[in-house]
């Protein structure tokens, strides 16, 4: 039976504000912090309850019981007090998180939210300084070691550094501004972990790096994004703030195994683990590659791009769903295992196709297309 608490609850939670999650959004939370008085979805309760109940005290709405003065205190507060409250001074540069998002980027917003107040206290917000450095855990380029690490990010430099030994000079320099910064969790197969993907001479080089505490990958990836804002808020003054925000770094749209062919039906299948990073379409031989085999710039319908789909395969079983992906200079035939892959694929390639570009995207294009045209001996474009 419902009492009268319980029924209280369910109106108050269909009130605007209250009827999405306070911290994911997620539609229709059926769960509550009742001494932070805010609706919350399942996902995020277990965050709440995993931070201790001085911090957060969680209920479920109808399936435990509830005092009239918790129900008050839902009253009272709700998710948007709460959110003026506890999102009051957010940075611009800060990944609010949505439902989908891994859960270390939930788990750090809501921590930083209501565990360390940091948006309450911005001299907290240790990531807006422009400099930070400290130890990760990356993968070697040729063996799949993790080892230790310094990296140093400097924003007046427009680097991130890291050090073998931090008496030497540094293994590696990237250009701040030209960096993407991924999660990538599943495929790493640790919680906390990043894939650095960057341009170096005219190639794309991916570096993967993890930290065992979550708190310092949050710190990392958002001090990155916030240097990355200053920078471009400096190379283009007279663009609004919101659309910068849009060329701040993005997980990427899509990845998997697909199969390659060439044009010919002779032509052998490989199997290629693919990445859709902004408009860069890449193909490796493994996921954790230091370097692509192959990049495709994947641009405008009205530049001749375009995404065909066929009705057969030419053989081989597992690549099943075949489709071509055309560019001005080429056509690649791909192929998915799955009917219910390839429609995904097709659906990400089509809204990219549509996307108009950039000026970073053209950018990009110009020198994967340079970079075609040249002889160079590591030629992109012809890897398989
Ligand atoms: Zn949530």
């Amino acid at each position: 039976m419902v009492d009268h608490n319980q029924k209280l609850l369910q109106e108050l939670q269909k009130r605007s504000g209250n009827n999405v999650c306070a911290d994911c959004l997620n539609p229709d939370p059926d769960w509550a912090s009742y001494n932070l008085g805010i609706f919350i979805c399942m996902r995020c309760a277990s965050i709440h309850r995993g931070m201790g109940a001085h911090i957060s005290k969680v209920k479920h709405l109808k399936l435990d019981r509830w005092e009239d003065s918790q129900v008050q205190r839902m009253k009272e507060v709700g998710n948007v007090t709460a959110r003026n409250k506890y999102e009051e001074r957010v940075p611009p540069c800060y990944r609010r998180p949505n439902r989908n998002d891994p859960q270390v980027l939930i788990e750090q917003w809501i921590r930083a939210k209501y565990e360390r107040e940091e948006f309450c206290h911005p001299e907290r917000q240790s990531y807006l300084s422009g400099s930070m450095q400290g130890f990760l855990m990356k993968r070697g380029k040729e063996d799949s070691r993790y080892q230790l690490r310094k990296f140093i990010l400097s924003e007046t430099e427009d680097t991130l550094k890291y050090h073998v030994r931090e008496d030497k000079e540094p293994k590696g320099v990237l250009k701040l501004s030209e960096l993407n910064v991924a999660f990538a969790p599943p495929k790493i197969g640790h919680m906390n972990s990043m894939q650095l993907t960057f341009m170096k001479d005219g190639t794309t080089r991916h570096i993967y790096v993890y930290h065992e505490e979550p708190e310092v990958i949050s710190n990392w990836y958002t001090a990155i994004r916030c240097a990355q804002l200053h920078l471009l808020q400096v190379a283009f003054p007279s663009t609004p703030e919101s659309d910068l925000i849009h060329r701040l770094p993005r997980d990427f749209a899509r990845e998997g195994w697909l199969w390659k062919t060439g044009p010919r039906p002779t032509d052998a299948h490989r199997r290629r683990w693919f990445t859709l990073d902004n408009r860069k379409l890449m193909y490796h031989d493994e996921p954790l590659d230091a370097y692509p085999k192959g990049e495709i710039f994947v641009g405008n319908e009205s530049n001749g791009y375009c995404i065909r789909v066929s009705n057969t395969g030419n053989g081989c079983k597992e690549a099943r769903f075949p489709f071509q992906l055309v560019t001005p200079e080429r056509t690649y035939c791909l192929a998915a295992t799955t009917h219910e892959d390839r429609d995904c694929w097709l659906a990400v390639l089509q809204q990219t196709i549509k996307r108009s570009l950039t000026p970073q995207d053209s950018t990009i294009e110009a020198v994967l297309v340079r970079k075609r045209n040249t002889s160079n001996p590591i030629n992109i474009f012809s890897g398989r």
